[in-house]
């Protein structure tokens, strides 16, 4: 089979030079909170920190430490049966640093912790009822892992107070045993989309999935029907990149008219907004659609 080496044009991105942009950065400098957009180098980042209006702008932030006790194919994040121990300030530092940079729109995301007896579920509530505590009308949105199918935890989460619950599929059914970590299940993690909506039905769901993996056009129709079963409100889809050569291939690079075609589909099945394209990742511009699509 041939490789593919070349990036398409529709994967090259322009340097960030957006003065909203400048200003959130300059503001990050001293509050000691380390945004997954600037350390993962996102393309995304004057899109989600840009715009006139800082409102809306979006930031992700991780949580628990940089190291997982997971190893998923397509994930650069460095792996660990035993990483180091939860910062128990944490929670507060975190409230504290994003009440003072005063962004609208925060995801707070985390490795996967299957080291610890709740998988962290706790620190992470901890983390979002002081944020809304101490800046009431910033909007949060919490990306998990599915806390080993353990439902409470994600209960636990899904009644913190948080606007957005998100957990991601990241491929099809058939490609989730050679995708994710083998300890991540096509059907428990629907079931933790379920759990979460059941807990809070006031809450947005969301989830992610990757195209350029192999996925067909029937196992994506699918997945997208599975999910609105469970009543997942938000769905986004972005092009699987290749962090390194001991990661899995690429085995396509999906045009922006597909991306666009499964948006559509999306929002004819029922999804309240999606975001498609090569470039999105789950966050993208999360506070922006938030405020059009639900406040609205
Ligand atoms: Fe940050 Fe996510 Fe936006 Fe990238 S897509 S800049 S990681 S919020
Ligand atoms: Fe990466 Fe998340 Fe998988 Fe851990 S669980 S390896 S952070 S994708």
């Amino acid at each position: 089979k041939k490789q593919i080496t070349r990036l398409p044009e529709w994967l090259k991105t322009p340097i960030p030079n957006d003065s909203n942009y400048k200003q959130i950065k300059k503001d990050l400098r001293g509050l000691n909170l380390h945004t997954v957009c600037e350390e993962a180098k996102c393309p995304n980042i004057s899109d989600c920190w840009g715009g006139s209006n800082k409102s809306a702008a979006t930031a992700t932030i991780m949580l628990m430490g940089d190291t997982c006790t997971r190893g998923c194919r397509f994930c650069s994040v460095k792996t660990s049966k035993a990483p180091a121990p939860l910062d128990p300030h944490e929670p507060e530092h975190t409230a504290e640093a994003l009440k003072r940079w005063g962004l609208g729109y925060v995801v707070l995301t985390s490795v996967d912790r299957d080291d610890l007896a709740d998988g962290g579920a706790r620190h992470f509530t901890e983390t979002i009822m002081k944020i809304k505590q101490k800046k009431p009308d910033m909007l949060v949105e919490a990306l998990t892992g599915d806390y080993a199918g353990d439902l409470e935890m994600v209960e636990m989460v899904a009644r913190s107070g948080l606007d957005v619950y998100a957990h991601n599929m990241e491929t099809v059914e058939r490609l989730t045993p050679s995708v994710r970590d083998r300890r991540a299940h096509y059907h428990q993690s629907l079931k933790v989309l379920k759990a979460a909506k059941e807990a809070m039905p006031t809450l947005i769901t969301k989830t992610s999935i990757m195209l350029g993996l192999g996925e067909q056009e029937d196992e994506l129709w699918q997945i997208l029907k599975d999910l609105r079963a469970v009543d997942v409100d938000v769905v986004t889809f972005g092009q699987y990149m290749r962090p390194t050569k001991r990661h899995m291939k690429v085995e396509e690079y999906v045009k922006p008219e597909i991306f666009e075609m499964w948006r559509q589909r999306a929002l004819d099945l029922g999804f309240l907004y999606c975001a498609s394209g090569p470039l999105v990742r789950s966050s993208y511009k999360a506070g922006e659609s938030f405020i059009e699509n639900v406040l609205k």
